[in-house]
């Protein structure tokens, strides 16, 4: 009999939990990755950069599993179709996974937890994502926090040092299942070689020391670019905040949003479809596609947004700012549902996270949990003034600016602002 070890969003071997218990029983762990055809015949660019990161990070994974006589056996198809093909071919004894909290995956892994139950088989997962769930931080009354800043500080208080311990994983022999497993490439499962560049996934110690007085600047290289190492699981939570709680405090506070929002999302999982604050869904929204595809495209006439947007499309990242920037100019200039900014920065975004991703967007909207109230809208120039005086950042990715090939503000700002204020005005006072 053996033990499989699932990996999802854990892609590694280190401090990694459910490898950890799945490595304390006596018997040897078969690792394993489902490309799970149910996400990715929603994605549209064949060439999606995440996709080639999976494929990459896993390749890596599997030559160190080599090493060792075994390896990382790689599947494609529905999830509960693979496992029943497993649970011919091998004697299970237990499935060890680590939690993903999204609405998707809770429902798949319920469905696997009653085909495997159903068979004899134990399915056991861990927490490993985070440092806390969505039900380990709450209130006095016992319920789950709304706003960031008492979450925050109970998470603080709640903090003890052996949370931060690592699952130390045996890279030994004797531990994992003796097989030649194929390495596929990614055209076998229908996808191609990205060409977007992905930054390692070391800390840059020196950004992160100043990231409180760095962050908030566009051009300057302020932040850490590990989203998509904390998305897909290449580097620790629990690593990364011992990082953060000796380099920077600010930096911390980053990583437990990171948290809050996937707290939300877990105990309102409304959030998902809907306003978090639901009076905020009256609001009738202009959606003109054309104005969508401006600033999809870069080409509002707003220097700030088309850089944003234009940095989005061709490198998949959008710096935090900015995001914020973009995404109020959307909502509230243009009138544009928040729904749709949110699902086209899910398409491009490499660190994209369904939980922070609808966070952002639902602060942004000021239909969220600590929105900014509604009546404080962005101002695209002074947004330029105090983060891209010089306009280095808006140089970088408009080289056309002051020629005649860049366009006229589509909208007038005072106007927009105004039919703004007056529409939520309305929506709200109903
Ligand atoms: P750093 O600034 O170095 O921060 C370190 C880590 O902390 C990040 O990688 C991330 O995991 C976390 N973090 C930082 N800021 C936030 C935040 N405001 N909320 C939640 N977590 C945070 N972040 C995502 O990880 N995925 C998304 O899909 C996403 N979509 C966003 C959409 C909008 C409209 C907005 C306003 C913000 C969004 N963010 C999202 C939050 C933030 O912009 C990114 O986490 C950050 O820009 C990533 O850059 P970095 O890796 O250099 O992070």
């Amino acid at each position: 009999k053996l033990n499989i070890f699932w990996f999802r969003r854990d892609l590694r071997l280190f401090d990694n939990t459910g490898l950890y218990y799945a490595q304390n029983e006596k018997k040897p762990v078969l690792p394993i990755f489902i490309f799970d055809t149910e996400i990715l015949n929603d994605l549209v660019d064949k060439k999606d950069a995440r996709v080639s990161f999976i494929h990459h990070t896993l390749k890596e994974i599997d030559l160190q599993l080599k090493k060792l006589g075994s390896g990382l056996l790689i599947l494609h198809g529905k999830p509960e179709e693979v496992f029943e093909k497993l649970i011919k071919d091998y004697e299970i004894d237990t499935v060890f996974t680590n939690r993903d909290y999204e609405p998707y995956a809770k429902e798949r892994d319920q469905k696997i937890d009653d085909l495997l139950k159903k068979n004899g088989i134990d399915f056991l997962d861990f927490k490993d994502h985070v440092i806390f769930e969505e039900k380990e931080i709450l209130n006095g009354s016992e319920e789950p926090y709304k706003v960031f800043t008492p979450y925050k500080n109970k998470w603080l208080e709640s903090l003890k040092n052996n949370q931060l311990q690592p699952f130390d994983v045996q890279l030994s022999v004797d531990k994992f299942y003796q097989f030649e497993p194929e390495f596929p490439d990614l055209e076998s499962i229908g996808f191609e070689k990205s060409t977007i560049e992905i930054a390692d996934k070391s800390y840059p110690e020196e950004i992160i020391k100043k990231y409180d007085k760095l962050r908030d600047y566009p051009a300057k290289n302020g932040t850490s670019r590990l989203g998509i190492h904390l998305r897909f699981g290449t580097i620790s939570i629990r690593q990364a905040v011992k990082k953060a709680q000796a380099l920077n405090d600010t930096w911390l506070n980053e990583l437990i949003w990171r948290e809050f929002y996937s707290m939300i999302l877990g105990n309102f999982p409304h959030v998902m479809n809907a306003a978090f604050k639901s009076k905020y869904d009256a609001i009738p929204w202009r959606n003109e596609e054309e104005d969508f595809e401006k600033w999809c495209q870069g080409k509002t006439g707003y220097p700030i947004v088309d850089a944003g947007m234009r940095e989005l499309n061709s490198t998949g990242y959008m710096h935090n700012r900015v995001r914020m920037i973009t995404a109020s100019f959307l909502t509230k200039h243009l009138l544009i549902d928040w729904r749709w900014g949110e699902a086209y920065f899910a398409e491009k975004l490499l660190d994209y996270e369904l939980s922070s991703n609808n966070g952002g967007w639902q602060w942004a909207a000021g239909t969220g949990t600590d929105a900014q109230p509604y009546f404080r809208i962005f101002n695209p120039y002074s947004q330029t003034d105090k983060f891209d005086k010089e306009n280095k950042y808006i140089k970088k990715w408009i080289p056309e600016l002051n020629t005649k090939e860049y366009p006229e503000p589509m909208v007038d700002h005072k106007f927009a602002r105004q039919r703004a204020l007056d529409t939520y005005k309305q929506a709200l006072d109903q």
